[in-house]
């Protein structure tokens, strides 16, 4: 039996206050600056400073490790926040937990000690390296190869390649999976996890993507030339690890889908209501009310699913039996985003087509979301198996 639906729908004071706090931050110094990101596409350091003096680095990461503990549901609320405005900035606090998870999952009490603090206090970033060229959704077929290190019992020696690693170009260390047996293998035993200074002799990071959207912080392939790592690094966990990070993570990503989506209604909702045609504005056409109530009836259903599935991950259920509903908050969420943001363009018209309006970047932007951290149709393939296995049933 699967987990049973609750019904508390209140939020503590504590994530009320949160959810101000960088609601007033978001307004005053990331909308200001969210399109001009987007035009340079260089990173904003200037908003990383703020995210580190607001301490908004360390939500998701224990008190004990220097964080303010505030947990996955903490962050769910300030990525939501920040994303009204800026994708890449909720992508910037994201990062805070997608590289760290593993450690916090199944790291040893010294790892934690080591690699957390840093990034809770904004002193160190990091990156999750799990994708390559040639296995995005096929995690299982992944070439990165780690050999036992001769000279060093219980370490390893990294070869490969991994891409599209987000925030790779500022990262201090990465947390990178790879197969420790052959290639060719498709047991899941055979992937472990590895903490990797970005210093190591033999990492590179020769190239970063041209991206259609969530500019500001580039996409980098990382690549791994006789690396050692030693048995202090090793994470281990297989296939299971890194799948249970990003069951994890759903709730983050679908975080960033709600806040764009809720963004880019709004602004177009405010549009529709001083733009005239035929004698009246366009918001007093039924058609058009029709659609904004719609579209904000998909978004309070996604963060529905978003706030339960970041409440279970809380609470440490992201393993197998809870994919479904986990899956369901990042797949739903994200074509949302997708179908929220065309829609805002369309209630523009012409001016929603324009880089005078942030409409066509929230569109651009949303296009990410469902593809990153398994895509739709991964989600969809996780969410069917759940249901045949009764790990989502109705009786
Ligand atoms: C901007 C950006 C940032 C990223 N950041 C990171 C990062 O930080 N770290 C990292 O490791 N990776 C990162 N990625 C990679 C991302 O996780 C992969 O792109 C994603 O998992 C999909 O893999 P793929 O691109 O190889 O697509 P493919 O796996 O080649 O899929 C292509 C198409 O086939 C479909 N498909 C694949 N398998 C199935 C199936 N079983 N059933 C039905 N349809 C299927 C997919 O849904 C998709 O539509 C990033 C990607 C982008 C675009």
């Amino acid at each position: 039996m699967g987990y049973r639906l609750g019904m508390d729908f209140s939020l503590p004071e504590e994530l009320l206050a949160l959810q101000e706090t960088v609601r007033r931050l978001a307004q005053d110094k990331i909308r200001p600056r969210a399109r001009e990101i987007d035009l340079t596409g260089e990173y904003p350091e200037d908003i990383f400073d703020e995210f580190r003096r607001a301490d908004l680095l360390g939500l998701c990461i224990p008190s004990e490790y220097g964080g303010s503990g505030a947990g996955i549901t903490g962050l769910t609320i300030a990525i939501e926040e920040v994303t009204k405005y800026s994708n890449v900035l909720g992508l910037m606090l994201l990062l805070t937990r997608l590289p760290t998870g593993p450690i916090m999952i199944a790291g040893s009490e010294e790892q934690k000690q080591r690699y957390l603090p840093g990034i809770a206090s904004g002193t160190k970033r990091s990156s999750f390296c799990l994708s390559e060229p040639g296995a995005g959704s096929d995690v299982v077929g992944m070439q990165t190869r780690a050999t036992p290190d001769p000279d060093v019992p219980g370490g390893y020696i990294l070869n490969g390649a991994k891409s599209w690693i987000s925030g790779g170009m500022q990262a201090d260390w990465f947390t990178v999976f790879a197969k420790t047996g052959d290639p060719a293998s498709r047991h899941h035993r055979d992937i472990s996890g590895f903490l990797v200074d970005a210093s190591s002799p033999g990492v590179s990071r020769p190239r970063t993507d041209h991206k259609m959207g969530v500019k500001g912080i580039d996409t980098a392939e990382i690549v791994f030339e006789d690396v050692h790592v030693g048995p202090e690094n090793v994470l281990g966990g297989g296939f299971s690890l890194a799948m249970q990070s990003l069951n994890a993570m759903r709730p983050i990503v679908a975080a960033r889908a709600i806040g764009l989506a809720e963004g880019a209604l709004m602004y177009a909702t405010e549009y529709v209501k001083s733009r005239k045609a035929f004698n009246q504005t366009i918001a007093d056409f039924q058609g058009i009310q029709w659609e904004i109530a719609k579209c904000a009836t998909e978004i309070e259903a996604a963060r529905l699913l978003t706030y339960r599935a970041a409440w279970l991950a809380d609470q440490g259920k992201f393993s197998r039996e809870y994919v479904p509903f986990l899956s369901m908050s990042k797949y739903y969420a994200s074509e949302v985003a997708v179908r929220a943001s065309g829609l805002a363009v369309q209630l523009l018209g012409a001016a929603g087509y324009m880089e005078d309006h942030p409409t066509e970047q929230y569109y651009r932007d949303a296009r990410q979301l469902t593809i990153v951290e398994g895509t739709s149709q991964v989600q969809l393939g996780l969410i069917g198996k759940g249901v045949l296995a009764h790990d989502l049933w109705w009786d």
